[in-house]
């Protein structure tokens, strides 16, 4: 971050209400969390929604909830929609100054300028000929039934150079581009104008946003500039790429409700997204603190960082391992110590609690006839000890030198039928757990 970063820290998510967040918009969002918590700042979420034929609350209110699942509640709340009056006056003010102009050509027109224009092999650029029309060319053409949409004055006096957080120097020529139309001749907003004048109003401080707003900013420089406020600190991430090439459909769906059908700790997705094209390790870390600790734009590379779900998978499960009790007791009818003997060896948490119906019984294990003397033996000899972390060790030490079976043979029948399973957590935790009554019988099932 630059040197605004001391002082207070506006960031902003600025989703449009127009369908679920996915993972990139999920990663924008957190790059704003972070940066704001880092700085002891604010963290806002403004809802584009100036499309109100695609934005809906539903879509609005699943975004609250995604990002309140992921905790990140926002510190503050706008929607465009509720500043349409705001923008007008605005563009009123830019029009008075010479910064934007009305322009009468219908989408056929324009779209006839471009073709001829890509014809002469020459960019196609806007020709600007609204700006030639007089008062009484514009009074005929609204005569004629036609009401103008607004263009911005795109200009080489204003600035258009800025040093961004991620790419370092950058710029646009404004000469290359088209004046960016702001306004429709419906009334209705694009995207460009208000989102400069929402952030000039909330006081943002950094913008940080995907590479494919590059050169909106160049634009919104001028905007910035245009309305005599100074431009805050713009950074763009590299978009994420899914494990099958860039234009993946699946990454572009996948969100929030995918996750928790998957089981996936709304920390694993922050721990992972975090450090994706960062220099720094996806760690499997057991609280926010050190991700935000460790947040820095400077970290992110330039290349195109791959999400791939089975590192997400496995990076959760590697959380799960290390996850103090406090942090899941809420959530699972687990007890403490019941936690600590399982947490090893569970993917998600749903795997926690089909441990603790292990634990509890009725299992119904596969019959293992050929092993009933065995096991016979073992639940004798359970009942004759005390139950505790050392039992585990004690019954099998015991069986080893009554039987002369070690390793497998010495185990896996034991475990098969207290757990029904071939592999799980460490025995000598689960059987105190199991206890003895429930351990005697189920041996005894044989
Ligand atoms: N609504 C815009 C988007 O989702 C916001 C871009 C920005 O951060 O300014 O792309």
């Amino acid at each position: 971050m630059n040197a605004l970063s001391t002082s207070a820290v506006v960031t902003r998510f600025a989703p449009s209400p127009t369908g679920r967040l996915h993972v990139g918009n999920i990663r924008t969002a957190l790059l704003n969390w972070l940066a704001a918590r880092k700085f002891g700042g604010q963290f806002l979420l403004r809802l584009d929604d100036t499309d109100i034929t695609r934005s809906t609350e539903e879509f609005a209110q699943s975004i609250r909830d995604d990002l309140s699942w992921l905790g990140m509640t926002p510190d503050g709340e706008t929607r465009q929609s509720d500043r349409l009056d705001r923008y007008a006056e605005v563009l009123e003010q830019l029009a008075a100054a010479g910064h934007a102009y009305p322009a009468y050509e219908t989408p056929e027109e324009l779209d006839l300028k471009r073709k001829v224009l890509l014809a002469r092999g020459k960019p196609p650029v806007y020709d600007r000929s609204a700006l030639s029309l007089s008062a009484t060319d514009r009074a005929r053409l609204e005569a004629e039934g036609r009401t103008p949409h607004w263009r911005f004055r795109l200009s080489p006096d204003l600035p258009h150079r800025w040093e961004d957080l991620v790419r370092g120097p950058s710029h646009i020529d404004p000469a290359s581009l088209s004046d960016p139309v702001i306004r429709r001749a419906d009334g209705s907003w694009l995207y460009m104008l208000p989102s400069v004048i929402d952030d000039i109003d909330m006081g943002v401080t950094h913008v940080l946003r995907g590479e494919d707003h590059v050169t909106n900013t160049g634009i919104q420089l001028q905007m910035f500039a245009a309305l005599g406020h100074p431009a805050p600190a713009f950074g763009h991430a590299p978009l994420l790429t899914g494990t099958e090439g860039k234009l993946s459909k699946r990454l572009g769906s996948i969100g929030v409700a995918d996750f928790r059908d998957a089981g996936i700790e709304p920390l694993a997705v922050k721990a992972l997204l975090a450090r994706l094209g960062t220099s720094l390790p996806v760690e499997p870390v057991t609280s926010d603190a050190p991700l935000i600790e460790a947040f820095d734009l400077a970290h992110l590379g330039r290349a195109h960082p791959r999400f791939d779900e089975a590192e997400l998978a496995s990076l959760n499960a590697k959380i799960l391992h290390a996850l103090p009790y406090a942090d899941v007791r809420d959530r699972v009818s687990l007890s403490e110590a019941e936690w600590l003997a399982v947490r090893g060896n569970i993917r998600t948490l749903a795997e926690a609690e089909e441990w603790k119906r292990i634990i509890l019984g009725p299992e119904a294990p596969d019959p293992q006839p050929e092993e009933a003397n065995y096991l016979g033996e073992a639940a004798s000899l359970l009942e004759t000890l005390e139950m505790g972390p050392e039992t585990w060790g004690k019954l099998t030490t015991a069986l080893a030198e009554r039987t002369g079976r070690q390793g497998k043979s010495l185990f896996l029948p034991l475990r098969l039928a207290l757990t029904g399973r071939a592999s799980g957590p460490d025995m000598a935790a689960l059987l105190p757990l199991i206890g003895r009554d429930r351990a005697v019988a189920r041996l005894r099932r044989h």
